[in-house]
């Protein structure tokens, strides 16, 4: 097992490294509530915020990170293009927002955060030339699914080096995975606690007691030991904490078959085939 501590990073295809172990900050509110989740996500050691301009919460993030000692070199800072704007688009006036609103000169990941037909191919291409322009250290997609992927592959050069998904023990989506892994597309979970559904399966009740880990626990490093980058969310410092000490144990190949075993392809969001936003 390779990812051994929360400072341990995946090389994304185009040599950029990206922390295993992120903070995500969907419906973290700003001010205080946000600037203490990172906070204190900085203490533990965690240099990984997910944001997204839907989330309405950049000027938080930013101001945090602002705030804290950590060198912005250290922080790697994702943030996502909305729907509308890429519908309109929007797409270099939204990353100047986006950037304008976090106060910082780059972003580390930038992503399109749901593949809207007929209008995410362009959006990939402005994505292209604002990663030439150097403002962006990676960009990436989420959402996407096979078909996307190969679509968005066959009309472009840039293939993407992340993307964010929905991913736990009820969604395991093997096939999606293996795509982008041949692809050399790094994989990406959101909602890894399944929005706190994992606490209530007994198999993973069970793994908890046998390590005296938390339900949450389990399950992140179950992502991290298939190599999935992970941003669970809380903005409660307690569980901030906790869901970083995830590098003191290892689960054993049966115990990883056994939370596969879970999925019954059930999603806490959106399907990427039929969204309506
Ligand atoms: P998560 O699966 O991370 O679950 C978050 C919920 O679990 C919160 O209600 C949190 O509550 C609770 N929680 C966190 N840790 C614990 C714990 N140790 N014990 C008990 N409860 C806990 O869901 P998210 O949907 O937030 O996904 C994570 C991140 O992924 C998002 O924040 C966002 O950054 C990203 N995301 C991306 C999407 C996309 O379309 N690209 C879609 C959805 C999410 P509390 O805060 O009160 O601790």
């Amino acid at each position: 097992m390779s990812i051994q501590s929360i400072s341990d990073k995946t090389t994304l295809n185009n040599g950029v490294q990206m922390p295993w172990l992120g903070l995500g900050v969907f419906e973290s509110r700003e001010g205080g509530e946000i600037e203490n989740a990172i906070h204190t996500a900085f203490e533990q050691g965690y240099r990984s915020i997910d944001t997204a301009s839907f989330y309405y919460n950049e000027r938080g993030v930013g101001k945090a990170i602002q705030e804290s000692n950590v060198p912005r070199k250290e922080i790697f800072v994702t943030t996502k293009i909305w729907n509308d704007d890429v519908r309109a688009g929007r797409t270099k006036q939204a990353f100047e927002i986006s950037l304008e609103k976090l106060g910082l000169d780059y972003i580390d990941l930038y992503l399109i955060h749901w593949p809207v037909g007929g209008h995410f191919v362009q959006a990939w291409k402005d994505l292209e030339e604002i990663y030439q322009s150097g403002l962006v250290k990676a960009i990436g997609v989420s959402n996407f699914m096979v078909h996307h992927l190969q679509e968005l592959m066959d009309s472009s050069e840039i293939i993407p080096t992340v993307n964010q998904v929905e991913f736990h023990p009820r969604l395991v989506q093997p096939k999606l995975r293996q795509f982008c892994k041949e692809n050399k597309i790094q994989f990406e979970a959101w909602s890894p606690l399944m929005r706190g559904e994992i606490f209530s399966i007994p198999q993973i009740n069970d793994l908890a007691k046998k390590y005296n880990k938390t339900e949450a626990q389990i399950v992140l490093r179950w992502d991290l030991q298939h190599e999935v980058v992970t941003i669970p969310k809380s903005a409660k410092p307690e569980r901030i904490i906790a869901n970083a000490q995830i590098f003191d144990f290892e689960l054993k190949p049966e115990e990883m078959d056994l939370l596969d075993g879970l999925d019954n392809a059930t999603r806490t969001g959106p399907d990427p085939n039929n969204f309506n936003f």
